[in-house]
């Protein structure tokens, strides 16, 4: 296998990667071995394999990890938010319904992938660490 390299000459496929920091990995939805390949194909549908690695992501699973996180994160949000605007303004109940349900919906969507990139990028990294050591 050949790629492309900086001066447009074909060059072998490296058979090494420079580490991917899982930060990076995580914001950017990418493959955790190459930084490049996108991670999901869907909302939350992780490939069978990295489109410029190779790399066989059909086993990845981070199962419930991002959803634990995602609930602690927003309902720490959204629970201290509410009980701020319920002390200081006492509104209706549907103010409440208004204000919380797109928050808590938006931010689920928004925050599942980086978290799921994330955990998935720090398990091929601890896997990488300790299969070397
Ligand atoms: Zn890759």
């Amino acid at each position: 296998m050949f790629v492309l390299n900086a001066r447009g000459d074909l060059a072998p496929f490296p058979n090494t990667f420079a580490p991917v920091p899982p930060l990076r990995a995580a914001l950017l939805c990418r493959c955790p071995r190459c930084g490049e390949g996108r991670l999901f194909t869907g909302l939350l549908t992780v490939r069978q394999s990295c489109s410029v690695c190779g790399l066989d992501l059909s086993a990845e699973d981070a199962g419930d990890g991002p959803a634990v996180f995602v609930i602690l994160f927003l309902g720490l949000i959204v629970v201290g938010l509410a009980a701020l605007v319920e002390i200081r303004l006492s509104p209706p109940i549907w103010v409440h319904l208004v204000l919380w349900t797109p928050l808590i919906l938006g931010g689920a969507i928004l925050l599942l992938r980086p978290l799921k990139a994330g955990l998935i990028a720090l398990q091929y990294r601890h896997r990488e660490l300790g299969s070397a050591g």
